[in-house]
Formats: structure tokens, C-alpha cells, sequence
């Protein structure tokens, strides 16, 4: 479809919450831009990967009252979830801004708010579903190539293609994935079908995703074991609430180990106060910090900070780690602190071998979930999208494989380091840059941002 007019086109690829947030953003500039939404998949326009219709047991990570579409209207989720009360009344039991809902209630939000958006601006605002599986610059703009064979051209194009879906480790070969047992990917009910309740389960990794599995387990009644196998073999910590806050003024442009060591002592010399409320004083920082590092620094920081980091920013409510620990005390949840060295076939499923502190270990399995949350290193995704942009527009991986390369506001650049035209990204494709870029109140203000810089 060519462009027919001189009005400016912006395509959206990715229908999850970030592409959801720009196209709602721009659409309510209402300064005359077309707006095209593209989602490849019907049930996750919307909802993404993180906020799926089945998403019921498992909890937002993050209270209702920070989970507003609106930076500039804190209480919108809240204020809906109570017009909704009614709808929901079989899932919450009270509606306060400290509550966390279930995802799936948050994605029929994010739902609701595009459904209107689209019903506001009838004409200038298409939402298609679709997979866009080639872009490529041609003198009419960018073109973007749909798998249904329908070609779109428009003056921007933003690439909100969010979460993919988890690289395996090295243990699994091709005949433990073809085994029917294994399942690369959590995200999807697919992982209780064929269950009897009584298995032995192995998870990879021991973070969000693990523990929406447990959840999941839980709910269903299962009877079996599950454990957890991961480097630090720890469990995020629980939020924890206050009406303190702290304001960090001490530097912060600091190596690695010695902001890791600035922390600490702010800790220590603020017995009053809560640790968590410190590391969360940091986070508006982290882009800075992040852009301070050189790269041997941003090696250290993933090598020996990254798994503290992870537990201690991204918090779980109390009332799930209350959950795992009574779990762990009934010998019903194993929680193993090394790597999966190899997966064999056995008659009865798997057997695993792994390291545990520093000793070798086997146990043997009924299924394997792999749990170690999104791939980020775009030679491993298969997606023709992606070949597409690395061959034809010269995009670059990061050194790191945290994402691709890109500024600070979301312009991809090309090999050469310059800024591609009208070519953008959003949420957690700008992980290379940003570090923190995957959680709602980062997207938020990106897709503010972007929709101010497109629209303007
Ligand atoms: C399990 C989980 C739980 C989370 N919980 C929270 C939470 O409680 N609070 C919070 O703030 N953050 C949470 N997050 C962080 C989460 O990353 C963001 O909140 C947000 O969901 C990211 O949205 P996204 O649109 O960038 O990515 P995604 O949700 O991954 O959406 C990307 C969409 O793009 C589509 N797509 C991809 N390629 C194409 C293509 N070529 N053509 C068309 N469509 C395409 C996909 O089908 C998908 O629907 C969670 C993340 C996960 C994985």
C-alpha cells in the first residue's frame, strides 16, 4: 500500500504494551498522522507476552497504583479497576493502589485503552494482524512487507517487538527438544497440559519467569517437586513498603565495584531505612551509569553484580516469596545453586547433570521448563524481521548481545554509527543502551518521548 497523501505514516510493529503505548500516544497528538498497528498474533494485541489471558494466578510484580498507562495520571489503573470491581470481583478481593492484580486484569486494561483510542480516531488509526516479516528502505519511505504479502509504506516505523522468546541453554541438545518433554518457552499454558500433578519438574533459572511457573503449579494443585537450578540460586526479594523515600545524592558515576561498595555503605550508615528503598533511589540513575561504563565495566556488572541486581530490583509481592519458602520448608521446591551441565534422555524422562556449589549432581526429571526470560542476542533470533534489518538496513547487535544498537531516545543506527532515518525502537530492544528498559514505567516515558519526537 503506497503512501497516499502528504500526511505522515508511522507503522508500529508489535502490538504488546510498548507498540500499544505509542500508538495511543500518538493517536491522542490527534495532529493528523496515520497510524498503523501490526500484531502477528490475535491474543496478544494488547497483552504481549507478559499480560496473556492466562495470565490469572500470577501477579503483576508491581503494585496497581504504579501500573497507570498515564505518567501524568497515576491513579488511571486504579480508578478503572474499580469501575471494573464488579467484572473482577471473582479474582480481587479489594481494589487499592498497594494491590497486585493478576496480569491478565492489567492486559484487558491495556486492551480497553487501544480499543478506545482506535474508536476515537476513526480513519487515522488502523490496527492490522499481521506478522511483518521484511523491512527495507525504498524512495518512498520504509517499506514494511507483511507475511500476507501486503506491502506498507510509511515515513516511521517503530520496532516494538518486546520480549522474544528464550534462548535454550547449552545442555539441550535436538533430541531432548524433540522429546515432547522439554519446553523452551513458559509463557504459554501449553506447560500444564499433560500433567498429572505428582512430576518431578526442573526449571532453568530461578527469577520471574520460574516463579510464574510455581504460581501456576500451585494453583493447579500440584503435588510433585520442582526445582530450581541457577547461578546464584536465590529468589527475588518482596517489595517492601514505606512512605519513606530517599533521595540519592552521593555520586553515582562510579565503576562497578564501587558504586557496589557506595551502596553498601548507604545501607550501613541508614540503618532506619530500608535497603530496598536505596537500591530503588538508583534506578532513575541507571541509564546514566550504563552510558558511564566502557565495556570492560559493563562485562564486570553482568559477570558479578547482575544477579544481585536482578533480585533486588526486580521484587516479587511478600505473599509469593511467603508461598516458595513454605514450598521450599515442605521439600516441595529445591532451589540449586549452579548450572545444568547435560540433559540426557532416561526411560522415565530426563536425567539432568549439574553443578551444585562445587559439587556434581544428577537427578532425574518428568519435564524441563526453560526459565531464563527473554533472548536478547539477535543473531540467535530466528525472526525474518530481524535478519532483515541486520542484512538490509546494516543494523548492529551489541557487543554484549543485550539488544541492538540504538541512542538513548530509540534511533537505531546502522554499522557506521549513523542514525537511520525514521527507523525506531522502544522497551526492552533498547536494552544495549538503557539497561533498565523492559519494566512499564521506563516504557511509558518512551513511548511519551517517541511519540513527541514522530508527531512533532
Ligand atoms: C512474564 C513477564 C511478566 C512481566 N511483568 C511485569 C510487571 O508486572 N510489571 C511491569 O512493569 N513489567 C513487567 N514485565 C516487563 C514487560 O517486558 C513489559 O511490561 C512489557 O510487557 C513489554 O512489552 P513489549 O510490547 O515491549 O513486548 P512484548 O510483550 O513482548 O510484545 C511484543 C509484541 O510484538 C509482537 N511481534 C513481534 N514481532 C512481530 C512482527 N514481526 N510482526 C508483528 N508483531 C510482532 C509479539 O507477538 C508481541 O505481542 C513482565 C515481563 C514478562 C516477560
Amino acid at each position: 500500500m503506497k503512501k497516499t497523501s502528504d500526511t505522515k505514516k508511522v507503522f508500529i510493529i508489535g502490538g504488546g504494551l510498548s507498540g500499544v503505548l505509542v500508538a495511543v500516544y500518538l493517536a491522542g497528538q490527534n495532529n493528523g498522522a496515520e497510524i498503523v498497528l501490526v500484531e502477528k498474533v490475535p491474543e496478544k494485541l494488547g497483552r504481549g507476552v507478559a499480560y496473556q489471558q492466562d495470565f490469572i494466578n500470577q501477579p503483576l510484580n508491581v503494585v496497581a497504583g504504579s501500573m497507570s498507562l498515564y505518567e501524568d495520571v497515576p491513579d488511571d489503573f486504579v480508578k478503572w479497576l474499580k469501575a471494573n470491581s464488579f467484572r473482577y470481583s471473582n479474582l480481587i478481593s479489594e481494589i487499592n493502589p498497594s494491590s497486585f492484580v493478576p496480569r491478565k486484569i492489567f492486559g484487558d486494561y491495556v486492551t480497553e485503552t487501544l480499543k478506545e483510542a482506535h474508536r476515537t480516531y476513526p480513519g487515522k488509526f488502523q490496527i492490522i494482524i499481521d506478522e511483518a516479516v521484511c523491512i527495507s528502505k525504498k524512495a518512498e519511505g520504509h517499506s514494511v512487507l507483511m507475511a500476507s504479502g501486503i506491502e506498507h509504506y510509511a515515513d516511521h516505523v517503530v520496532l516494538a517487538l518486546g520480549n522474544f522468546p528464550p534462548g535454550d541453554i547449552a545442555a539441550v541438545t535436538e533430541e531432548i527438544r524433540q522429546g515432547g518433554s522439554y519446553f523452551s518457552n513458559s509463557w504459554t499454558d501449553e506447560i500444564y497440559r499433560d500433567l498429572t500433578g505428582d512430576e518431578e519438574i526442573l526449571l532453568i533459572g530461578s527469577g520471574l519467569t520460574a516463579i510464574d511457573v510455581v504460581l501456576g503449579l500451585h494453583v493447579r494443585n500440584f503435588r510433585g517437586r520442582v526445582t530450581m537450578v541457577s547461578r546464584r540460586g536465590k529468589l527475588p526479594l518482596p517489595h517492601f513498603f514505606s512512605d519513606e523515600s530517599f533521595v540519592w545524592t552521593l555520586p553515582y558515576r562510579l565503576p562497578p565495584l564501587d558504586l557496589l561498595k557506595a551502596v553498601r555503605q548507604t545501607i550501613k550508615s541508614h540503618p532506619g531505612l530500608h535497603w530496598s528503598l536505596i537500591v530503588d533511589a538508583l534506578r532513575a540513575y541507571v541509564p546514566e551509569i550504563w552510558s558511564f561504563w566502557n565495556l570492560s565495566e559493563k562485562k564486570i556488572f553482568l559477570k558479578r553484580l547482575r544477579p544481585f541486581w536482578e533480585i533486588s530490583r526486580h521484587r516479587i509481592p511478600a505473599e509469593s516469596l511467603a508461598l516458595l519458602t513454605r514450598l521450599q520448608q515442605a521439600d516441595k521446591l529445591r532451589m540449586v545453586r549452579g548450572e545444568v551441565l547435560e540433559l540426557k534422555r532416561s526411560h522415565a524422562g530426563f536425567e539432568a547433570i549439574y553443578r551444585n556449589g562445587s559439587a556434581r549432581e544428577n537427578a532425574f526429571f518428568d519435564k524441563i521448563i526453560n526459565c531464563t526470560g527473554p533472548e536478547s542476542n539477535y543473531r540467535k533470533i530466528k525472526f525474518p524481521i530481524i535478519d532483515h534489518l541486520i542484512l538490509d538496513y546494516k543494523v548492529v547487535p551489541d557487543p554484549l548481545n543485550l539488544g541492538i544498537v540504538c541512542d538513548a531516545d530509540g534511533k537505531i543506527t546502522n554499522e557506521d554509527g549513523h542514525p537511520i532515518d525514521g527507523l525506531w525502537c522502544i522497551g526492552p530492544m533498547r536494552k544495549a543502551v538503557l539497561w533498565e528498559t523492559t519494566a512499564l514505567r521506563e516504557i511509558r516515558s518512551q513511548a511519551r518521548r517517541l511519540a513527541k519526537d514522530i508527531g512533532s
